[in-house]
This record gives C-alpha cells, sequence and structure tokens, in this order.
C-alpha cells in the first residue's frame, strides 16, 4: 500500500484528503505543520509528499528544499492558494515534482497523486540496491544510476525516452494508453499534444529493437502500448 503524508494546516482540508485518499486505497497520514512535516518525510519512508504551500514553522517552499537538500527524492505535489505563476516556477525549482492551485477538484488530485505514485519505485528508491531494478526479459532499467540496459549493452536514453520506458516496463503486459503516458511522463502538461507518445514510442523502439525481430513495444490499435514481458524467441 503506498503510502502518502498530507503536510496542511487546515485541519479540515486535511482530513478531508486523508479520508479521500483512503477510500481510493491509499494509506495517508497528515502533519499540521512545515517542521513535522519535514522531519517526518526526512526520517520516514513516503510514496509521496501532498505539502501545502503556507504552513506554520516552515513553508512548503523551505520543506522541499529541505528534503532536496538531504537527497530525499520522495515525490512532491505541492498545494497552493497562491496561483501566480512566479510561485509555481519557484515552487517546481525547489524541487517539487507538481502543483496543484486551491481550490480543487478532488478527481484532479487524485489523477495527480496517481500519476506520482506511479513514478515512485517504491521500497529501494532511494536505495543503492538491486532491489531498485526494474527489469523485463533481457531488458534491464537502473532508476537509480538511470541506466538501460538491454542484453547486457548500454543503451543511451534522453530523460523523456528514460521515464517513458520507466513507466512501461514496471508493469510489463499492461496496456497504458496516451493519455495516461502523456500525464505520467510529460506531467499532463497542456503544451504537448497525444502524439508525441507516439513520436517517443518511435525513438525508443530505434534504440531498443533489433533488426528482424518485432518490438518490444508493442501497438495496441485504438487504446495504446505495452511492453512485451518476454523478448522473442531467437529464429
Ligand atoms: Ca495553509
Amino acid at each position: 500500500m503506498k503510502r502518502i503524508l498530507i503536510v496542511e494546516d487546515e485541519a479540515k482540508l486535511a482530513r478531508l484528503i486523508s479520508r479521500v485518499l483512503g477510500e481510493e486505497g491509499y494509506a495517508a497520514e497528515t502533519a499540521g505543520d512545515g517542521r513535522s512535516g519535514l522531519s517526518r518525510a526526512l526520517t520516514e519512508s513516503f510514496d509521496l509528499l501532498i505539502l501545502d504551500w503556507m504552513l506554520p514553522d516552515r513553508s512548503g517552499l523551505q520543506v522541499v528544499r529541505g528534503l532536496r537538500a538531504a537527497e530525499v527524492s520522495v515525490p512532491v505535489l505541492m498545494l497552493t492558494a497562491r496561483d501566480q505563476i512566479e510561485d509555481r516556477v519557484e515552487g517546481l525549482d525547489a524541487g517539487a515534482d507538481d502543483y496543484l492551485p486551491k481550490p480543487f477538484a478532488f478527481p484532479e488530485l487524485l489523477a495527480r497523486v496517481r500519476a506520482l505514485t506511479r513514478r515512485s519505485w517504491g521500497p529501494g528508491e532511494e536505495g543503492k540496491d538491486a532491489a531498485a531494478q526494474l527489469a523485463a526479459g533481457d531488458v534491464a532499467l537502473d532508476p537509480v544510476r538511470h541506466e538501460v540496459r538491454r542484453a547486457g549493452e548500454r543503451v543511451e536514453l534522453t530523460a523523456k525516452e528514460f521515464a517513458l520506458l520507466a513507466t512501461l516496463i514496471q508493469r510489463p503486459g499492461q496496456v497504458f494508453t496516451r493519455s495516461v503516458l502523456l500525464d505520467t511522463v510529460w506531467g499532463g502538461s497542456a503544451e504537448v499534444y497525444t502524439n508525441v507518445v507516439d513520436l517517443y514510442v518511435s525513438y525508443l523502439r530505434k534504440k531498443l529493437d533489433r533488426n528482424g525481430e518485432p518490438s518490444r513495444i508493442r501497438t495496441v490499435r485504438g487504446v495504446g502500448y505495452t511492453f512485451e514481458p518476454q523478448a522473442p524467441e531467437p529464429r
């Protein structure tokens, strides 16, 4: 079960978010100020932090800076009533992964929570061990080192290609729609279009596939893409 820490000083809102996340199957906990939020996020293991910007003791911005300075890479979704673009940029620069202006609709919060927790690697994420490796057939991906190998050979990928492959390979055989991939890899940004997914799949195929073999990334017509769990049998 994914653990989520909600750092929010408005107790009523914190309880509401916690209840909604609980109904969706997350283990949600709350902290009511920046100091205790930071201390818990530094010492405990969470899959996501939902972090209010305006908090007593430490601001959300200070909390996220503190976490990143300590090299804690837990995904952070920032909430704020201040929806000016400068704030958003400042928050993202400080190391927040996503940003949601208040007031927000719960389906939107849940969509972002799903996208951000999908990106986390579970236990061993901050770790240095092989537990962090993702593999399907002869393709292995190391999210800590940011390395991809096919049959032991290094494959060089750009950051977006890596993120796309990581998303697909986390659940081999599962079909991902273009909009889910767009949401996960590109953060559902309005400036990109769904055909960017097709474009990046074509880049990945060029780098990953072998001549004469079916692609490891299979197109599911009218739906999206899936990563084949097994390499094709040699002919
Ligand atoms: Ca607040």
